[in-house]
């Protein structure tokens, strides 16, 4: 018999952290993964059931694209796996220059520089390119990479309303000529409530008051601005100094991305953090993401059919009489402000084989308690059509509708 040996922590360390698991669980705080038996897509296999799946970001349904394995297939073939070490010391494979060029174009700026994740991207760039003296303004519902992004940087900050150019405005006066340089920084698109931020007012603020302008389009690239994210959206792509953006979206892959002017790129590159002393993905992921921005640049059809599935899915659930709040993109939340009832409605859909989560406190603020759907350009009528049924029967029997 094989004897295991396990090391346990010391038995304070580990009380101390069971109980506050404890706690966790008892605020329901706590994420039951699902496990995949086959690749993400419209649908998915878990436990030996197909799924309806509506909470990936996999908006152009790239993800499982048979050219994106292909080219991670020839890369792997031809660089081999791992990438050795950081890629500032260890260099990368020929095709990373090629990426970033690829990036520049897709952004339409002068450079780009590629991160190992778009988490890593805000977490690295953003102390790169403020300091003591400098303030930045966030949008109060900006990501968590921003938001620590923010903390590890030496600028002071100061949070503006959600989407608010009123607020903003006056934030701007309050900071205006005290600081070295101000920073606004924003999402394109919100992730939990699929709104689009207001870059029309926020880059004519920018040039009123002297300030920068950084743009994480996680959530818009390749689904707004026939695909070129949320400044396209709005024709200010030239307001925007620092165009920040991540694979692992509609992009169907992972890393992160920044685009900007050369000399502001090659500054990034030599101070982020995150660039220098944290290994790059392999070389197969640098070749699927070449592939990938190759699509979206030239694949409009996906992105119709995206938009189309999205007016579909968002009407369905309208007339059926949920509360899709202020979604403007195929992120289309079901509002129900309730986390019992969220908890209920989500396990009632999962059953039925529609692939959802209940997104409640902390992640979004009580009373707005949802689900998330994310549609995208695989899903068939039919499997919209399942996913609206659903939401009827467990929308009726729960009284939410
Ligand atoms: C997902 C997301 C990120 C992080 O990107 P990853 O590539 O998943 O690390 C950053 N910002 C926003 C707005 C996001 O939605």
């Amino acid at each position: 018999m094989i004897r295991v040996v396990i090391f346990m922590a010391r038995g304070w360390v580990r009380d101390h952290y069971a109980a506050k698991l404890k706690e966790l669980i008892e605020r329901g705080e706590i994420w039951e993964i699902r496990r995949l038996m086959g690749p993400t897509g419209p649908r998915a296999v878990v436990e030996g059931r197909e799924f309806i799946m509506l909470s990936t970001n996999n908006y152009l349904n790239l993800a499982n694209d048979p050219r994106l394995k292909r080219a991670a297939i020839e890369a792997i073939e031809k660089y081999g796996w791992g990438p050795g070490a950081v890629w500032a010391i260890a260099g990368y494979p020929e095709l990373m220059a090629e990426l970033e060029r690829k990036v520049a174009e897709f952004k339409r700026t002068e450079a780009a520089l590629i991160f190992p994740t778009g988490f890593a991207t805000n977490a690295g760039s953003i102390p790169a390119i403020v300091d003591q003296g400098d303030i930045i303004l966030s949008d109060e519902l900006n990501h968590g990479s921003i938001i620590d992004g923010i903390r590890l940087s030496r600028a002071e900050k100061l949070i503006y309303k959600h989407c608010d150019i009123a607020d903003l405005e006056d934030k701007l006066r309050q900071v205006h000529k005290k600081y070295n340089k101000i920073l606004i920084i924003t999402d394109g698109v919100f992730s939990m409530d699929g709104d689009i931020a207001p870059l029309d007012g926020i880059t004519k603020l920018a040039d009123e008051f002297n300030a920068m302008v950084y743009v994480d389009d996680a959530h818009g690239e390749g689904v707004l601005g026939e695909g070129h994210g949320s400044p396209a959206h709005y024709g200010v792509e030239d307001k925007v100094d620092f165009h920040m953006g991540t694979f692992s979206k509609a992009l169907g892959s992972t890393g992160g991305m920044i685009g900007s002017d050369r000399d502001i790129i090659e500054y990034i590159r030599n101070r982020a953090r995150s660039w220098l002393l944290s290994t790059g993905f392999p070389p197969a992921v640098v070749a699927a993401n070449l592939k990938a921005l190759e699509i979206v640049m030239t694949e409009k059809d996906r992105i119709r059919k995206l938009w189309e599935n999205r007016e579909y899915f968002k009407r369905g659930l309208d007339e059926l009489g949920f509360n899709t709040g202020k979604s403007q993109t195929p992120i289309i939340p079901a509002i129900i402000g309730d986390t019992k009832k969220t908890r209920e409605l989500a396990k009632m859909l999962y059953d039925m084989g529609i692939f959802v989560v209940p997104i409640v406190f902390p992640m979004v603020p009580r009373g707005t308690e949802r689900i998330r759907n994310q549609v995208n350009a695989g899903h068939t009528k039919e499997d919209l059509d399942k996913a609206l049924s659903a939401y009827e029967k467990a929308g009726r029997s729960l009284g939410i509708i």
